[in-house]
């Protein structure tokens, strides 16, 4: 196709926990024609906790979106053709500014931060029961370190700013997709204050069934009503571009990373699923329009909601660390220079020789929401190299997603014939390979793996009525299926091995 032939474009922004990306879509035929990325700093001023500097998450997102558009330009393509952009974003990460000057009160408090167990370790306290499912039935989510009511009531207890922010009524509270809207719709002049359902759906202050801010949630935290954004839709315009090369632009699709990349995969009738590998991993599955609550330790989460149309529900398994023990490799103990790399170290052995890696650094999420449980590796002896451990890496990856599996299957009691993926692992064939032998299916992954920025594209583009769901955009995206090759008698034996390994980290910190 010439660059006269490209017909309306979407711009999709993703900001993941490892890096920002701005990303360019051909609205016809779903064809990604450019993007461009930038790397996040973590900031880990403690043991467990994680933070990221929110100034540099914009400033990231800014220089993404013209880098981006001047490619486009170098490939004679007019950025006019844009229509409007979507926003997807890691999820629960919690940021706090003041909404006169526009500066962040506190560092964003990342998702993967162990900071709040005390402060869970309370609230669970004072539920009745002392159960972390007290509040289940009416956001759907387990009291634990990972949401952000908790890192919000963190932030309230710890923080003289922020306390000062909210008794002068200047605090505004938001999830990342909130702190870019904000900013990007003229921030302190006037920016629009909101975040989407997806979004919210994260926060354990959203009533699951409402979509609304419960006030019975909010009374539990005792957080202040009025610092939250307005919640809307997943497809609808929230405002436009203040600054920039595509000032004037409407935002128009705001999606949570997880329930992005279900959009983006076409999961988007009742039975599909997909699951995600980056810094964490996570399998959600689509529920319709009936809102499930879990027997098994998995999240009930709000799947998409197109302007006026029913909302979606979706059943998801997270895991914390999948990618980042790949990255953990790399930065702490240097064994890899690259993170692609460790396809090679893994490749060079044919098998870990019996070691297992469980990478607990943030607790255990699904299904077992163990927040003082830490990383082992078993099974070392004289033998065991960089490659074995590296081997072990991915493979925990995929055990943990057989968990989420098997819990998946008990609660909607249709089991997975198949498993679409996607995320940026994904790139590594032996962990696909890995990954359907130890789960029994094949696995299926496309070719154009940006599929969460993909369903942000996909629901801005439609918002603006410039990109159809049904018109078989998708059906252009060709895929790699990687088929199981070992016994199940092999596959069981090798998970009960990782069972056990498991029950090696739990109850190891100290809190
Ligand atoms: P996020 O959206 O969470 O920022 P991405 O989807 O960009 O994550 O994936 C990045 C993560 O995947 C990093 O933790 C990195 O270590 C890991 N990763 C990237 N490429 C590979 C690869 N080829 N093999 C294994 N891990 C990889």
């Amino acid at each position: 196709m010439s660059a006269q032939d490209i017909g309306d474009l979407i711009g999709a922004i993703d900001q993941g926990t490892s890096s920002s990306r701005f990303f360019i879509f051909d609205a016809k035929t779903a064809e990604l024609l450019t993007y461009h990325q930038v790397e996040i700093k973590q900031l880990l001023p403690k043991e467990g906790w994680v933070e990221e500097d929110p100034k540099e998450i914009l400033s990231s997102v800014l220089e993404c979106m013209e880098k981006a558009v001047e490619n486009l330009k170098a490939l004679n393509i007019d950025p006019g053709k844009l229509k409007a952009i979507g926003i997807t974003n890691q999820r629960e990460t919690t940021v706090v500014w003041d909404k006169v000057t526009g500066e962040p009160l506190y560092n964003a408090i990342v998702w993967l931060d162990l900071r709040t167990a005390s402060t869970v370790e309370k609230l669970v306290a004072s539920a009745p029961k002392q159960s972390k499912d007290h509040l289940r039935p009416l956001c759907g989510l387990p009291l634990s370190t990972y949401f952000s009511a908790v890192k919000l009531r963190w932030l309230l207890d710890n923080s003289d700013t922020v306390r000062q922010g909210v008794k002068d009524n200047r605090c505004m509270f938001g999830t990342v997709d909130s702190w870019l809207i904000w900013n990007l719709t003229g921030g302190v002049k006037g920016g629009v204050h909101a975040t989407d359902v997806t979004n919210a759906s994260r926060t354990m202050l959203m009533n699951i069934s409402k979509l609304q801010w419960d006030p019975e949630l909010c009374k539990f935290f005792d957080i202040p009503m009025d610092v939250l954004p307005e919640i809307r839709s997943s497809g609808e315009v929230y405002g436009h571009l203040a600054a920039g090369p595509l000032k004037g632009l409407p935002i128009a699709g705001v999606l949570g990373d997880q329930q992005s990349a279900l959009v983006g995969q076409a999961c988007l009738s009742k039975g599909k699923a997909k699951n995600t590998y980056g810094t964490g991993c996570f399998l959600l599955y689509n529920t319709g329009t009936e809102l499930v609550l879990s027997e098994n330790g998995l999240l009930t989460t709000v799947g998409y909601k197109f302007g006026k149309e029913p909302t979606v529900y979706a059943l998801e398994g997270s895991v914390a660390i999948a990618g980042a023990a790949v990255r953990w490799l790399r930065d702490n103990l240097g064994v890899i220079d690259t993170s692609p790399d460790v396809e090679k170290l893994a490749s060079s052995v044919d098998s870990t020789h019996d070691c297992y890696f469980v990478p607990a650094f943030s607790g255990l999420f699904c299904p077992y929401w163990q927040s003082d449980a830490r990383g082992t590796i078993c099974g070392i002896t004289q033998f065991t190299t960089k490659a074995h451990i590296a081997r072990a890496a991915l493979e925990a990856v995929c055990f943990q997603t057989r968990e989420l599996l098997e819990a998946m299957n008990q609660d909607s009691k249709i089991p997975l014939q198949s498993l679409q993926v996607d995320g940026g692992m994904t790139a590594n064939s032996l962990l696909m390979q890995l990954q359907a032998d130890l789960l029994g299916i094949p696995v299926v992954r496309p070719s154009m793996p940006e599929t969460t920025a993909l369903g942000a594209a996909m629901a801005a583009g439609y918002a603006v009525g410039v990109w159809q769901f049904d018109s078989g955009t998708l059906g252009a995206i060709t895929t790699d299926t990687f088929t199981p090759s070992i016994t199940q008698e092999d596959r069981d034996h090798q998970f009960a091995r990782w069972k056990k390994a498991v029950t090696r980290c739990m109850n190891w910190a100290e809190t």
